[in-house]
């Protein structure tokens, strides 16, 4: 059972935490069933015992449907692990009275991280504003900023657009209204090159971003997993992760993935990217692997900030 405490913690901003070292976070997703929250708990227990995140991330169901289960888990890893938790939060279904009642229930129990997006339409239908809510993530930035000045907000970014934007410059534009309105720092969404972030990066500092940019990772389970997020996304798999995994057997394949995983990061942390984000999905399967290589490396093992 998760520790009690009387008096809220109130957490660190991650904001100021970059640019001292590289930086590790870890993305969960709020489970649905008793067996789904074992595993994630269990991933939980096994990064707490071999690797100090600096912060993890709790996603957010479009439209409200992991509205209690986020708080839940946001709660619950704070209390059990100490970590220092930023849960997401979309504008798609709510009000903005919604959105800030959810806000103020984050920042009465001491979170001061919010993941501020749009989200995305129920599957088949196109994106269409809710009524009295938030258009776009920058409108919901702009309110959090307004009435939470203290609570610190990602942002995402897409190294390869997001896929109903027209063009990548016009993309990073709307980026660049989304820090201006008080976005905090960039997670990207996921893919699998480091030129890929590289050239992102430059692209964002041409059109005057200054704003550290966090490369988001999928350490890749199958060739199948692999396809289905980056059809989801539009991000483009490289030949040889593919030809990799393509000659192992499926139940192996996320040997590869987190060969994959690691040499990106060694590559991306020597771009000078200020650490990163990888989306686990709460799957405890290749985590081992994945943390054994990067404590083998001294990677996000510091003891100290
Ligand atoms: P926005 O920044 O609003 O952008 C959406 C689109 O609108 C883009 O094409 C942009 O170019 C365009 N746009 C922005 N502003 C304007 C404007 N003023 N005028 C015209 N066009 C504009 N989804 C979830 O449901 N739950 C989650 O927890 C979640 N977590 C995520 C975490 C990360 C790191 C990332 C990268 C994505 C996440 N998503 C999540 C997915 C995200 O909700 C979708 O990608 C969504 O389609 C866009 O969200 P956004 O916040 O980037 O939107």
């Amino acid at each position: 059972m998760p520790l009690k405490r009387d008096v809220p913690v109130i957490d660190t901003q991650i904001l100021p935490l970059f640019g001292r070292r590289p930086r590790l976070s870890l993305e969960f997703f709020p489970p649905k069933t008793e067996a789904a929250g074992a595993d994630l708990l269990q991933s939980a227990e096994l990064i707490a015992t071999h690797l100090r995140p600096d912060f993890v991330s709790i996603t957010y169901g479009a439209g409200g449907s992991t509205s209690k289960l986020t708080y839940a888990y946001t709660q619950l890893l704070r209390e059990r692990f100490g970590w220092v938790v930023m849960p997401h939060l979309t504008c798609v279904g709510h009000t903005q009275e919604e959105l800030l009642a959810i806000a103020e229930s984050y920042y009465r129990v001491g979170v001061r991280n919010i993941m501020a997006l749009r989200g995305d339409a129920p599957k088949g239908s196109t994106y269409s504003p809710t009524p009295g809510g938030c258009a776009y993530a920058s409108d919901l930035v702009g309110l959090l900023k307004k009435h939470y000045p203290e609570i610190c907000l990602g942002v995402a970014g897409y190294p390869e657009k997001h896929p109903e934007a027209a063009d990548i410059l016009s993309d990073i534009k709307n980026l660049r209204h989304k820090l201006e309105a008080g976005g905090s720092f960039v997670t990207t969404q996921l893919f699998f090159e480091e030129q890929t972030y590289v050239r992102y990066v430059a692209q964002c500092r041409a059109a005057g971003i200054g704003a550290y940019i966090l490369p988001g990772l999928l350490p890749p389970l199958s060739l199948g997993q692999l396809e289905r997020f980056a059809g989801f996304c539009g991000a483009s798999i490289p030949a040889p992760l593919r030809e990799r995994m393509q000659g192992m057997p499926e139940a192996e394949q996320w040997r590869a993935g987190v060969d994959w995983t690691v040499g990106q990061i060694e590559e991306l942390l020597k771009a000078g990217a200020p650490g990163v984000h990888l989306y686990i999905l709460n799957k405890h399967t290749s985590l081992l692997a994945l943390v054994e290589q990067l404590r083998a490396r001294g990677l996000f093992v510091a003891q100290k900030d």
